[in-house]
């Protein structure tokens, strides 16, 4: 547990019972700290609206004012504190435009999309739980708040919040929510593929990614998704960073690159994903050479090896990987023992193509131990190479 965001909440919740408004912990904090898992940010729920919460702390910074969120700068660690709310209507099956403030934590707490994640935690640690979220905590459910069907259709975000859940937390879902899906399934395409992009990420970090994506494929969200989504491939594979469960999920889609551009990867991803790829590719067409190893960044390497393994291409462990890059002569051209400077002045060239052609001749040369990294064997065997050029 995050203690100092836990204390930090609890600070912010007695200066706003103080100034006599109500305040609780709320969604993901309460269900986590329940399974007694870590949890990472701690949200307070209030009957404050957003300008009482800026008038009682020092410092807090304006996130979504009109959504009813200010986050409170406490010393310990910043808190989100959002103004109990209803939403307001929703448009093509996406997050409302509008919402209204309440002043009732219930009705904050029933907008709510699962029963796990409708519960409140006042400041003497007692659980608020009105849809039943401890029990269904304990029965390892995810459940929607309410009529399923109906809060599918106000936000389709949440079928896909089911799935990662699924994932996350290694639950089932109940009997009508799933039908519930399977029913709404084709409304997912409505909402922003930024957002469908954050669960996704939430799924490759999960425990049960093969249960999560069985259920996409019983429930239909697999044809609204573009791309190969198949359980099985997923049995027995847990990727060690979001960007290898990309790299992973888009070896099956390596004929159509756009995917990686539908699901709004960020030209970071994109570029560890191709280079994850690459690696594969090298590691099971001919295996890793020195130059392989040297190229790529040990992550990438080792994500390549696991994936690999996984596909039983290769027998190579990340251990086996780490030591080959590790006992390379160099780990990187600042290592060599020349640079460009140097190749001028022995040449008497101006800088152009053939410098950075002869670095990585003197690399290939190094990493292969044909010469030492030193000054005068680099010299002796470039210029002696470049006399019988
Ligand atoms: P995590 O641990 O991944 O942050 P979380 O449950 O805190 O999980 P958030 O996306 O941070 O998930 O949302 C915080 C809370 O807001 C949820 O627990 C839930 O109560 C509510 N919530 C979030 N998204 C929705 C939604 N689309 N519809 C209804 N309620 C939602
Ligand atoms: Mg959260």
């Amino acid at each position: 547990m995050n203690n100092k965001a836990w204390l930090a909440a609890f600070e912010v919740i007695a200066t706003l019972q103080r100034a006599g408004f109500e305040a609780y912990i709320v969604g993901g904090a309460v269900r986590d700290q329940l399974l007694g898992k870590d949890v990472h940010d701690v949200d307070v729920a209030t009957s404050a609206l957003p300008t009482e919460v800026q008038s009682l702390f020092t410092t807090t910074v304006d996130v979504g004012i009109l959504h009813g969120t200010v986050i409170v700068v406490h010393p310990l660690a910043p808190i989100e504190v959002t103004t109990f709310r209803v939403e307001g209507t929703y448009e093509d099956h996406r997050r409302p435009s509008t919402v209204h403030f309440v002043r009732s934590l219930r009705d904050d707490l029933a907008r709510r999309d699962f029963t796990v994640n409708a519960m409140a935690l006042t400041k003497d640690h007692t659980i608020i739980d009105y849809f039943g979220g401890q029990a269904d905590l304990a029965a390892k459910i995810v459940r929607a708040v309410g009529d399923a069907k109906e809060r599918f259709s106000e936000d389709a975000l949440r079928m896909l919040r089911a799935v990662r859940f699924v994932a996350q937390l290694n639950f089932t879902v109940d009997r009508q929510t799933k039908d519930a899906i399977q029913s709404c399934s084709a409304d997912l395409a409505y909402v922003a593929r930024e957002r469908i992009k954050q669960e996704i990420d939430k799924i490759w970090q999960g425990e049960a990614i093969t249960e999560a994506i069985r259920l996409m494929e019983e429930t239909d969200l697999v044809k609204v998704l573009p791309g190969v989504w198949r359980a099985q491939t997923w049995r027995g594979f847990k990727p060690k960073t979001v960007e290898e469960g990309w790299a992973y999920f888009l070896h099956y889609n390596r004929t159509q690159p756009h995917i990686a551009s539908h699901y709004r990867l960020t030209n970071q991803e994109k570029r560890s994903v191709k280079q994850i790829h690459l690696a594969f590719d090298a590691l099971v067409e001919r295996g890793f050479t020195r130059l392989d190893y040297y190229r790529y960044d040990g992550n990438v390497l080792c994500s390549a090896v696991r994936i690999a393994r996984h596909l039983q291409r290769t027998k190579l462990s990340e251990e086996d990987v780490l030591q080959n890059k590790a006992r390379l002569p160099i780990q990187s051209r600042q290592a060599l023992a020349v640079d460009g400077h140097d190749l001028q002045k022995w040449c008497n060239k101006k800088p152009g193509k053939w410098l950075q052609q002869a670095l990585q001749e003197i690399e290939r040369a190094v990493l292969y131990e044909e010469i030492d990294n030193t000054q005068q064997q680099i010299r002796s065997w470039y210029c002696n190479g470049v006399d019988q050029r």
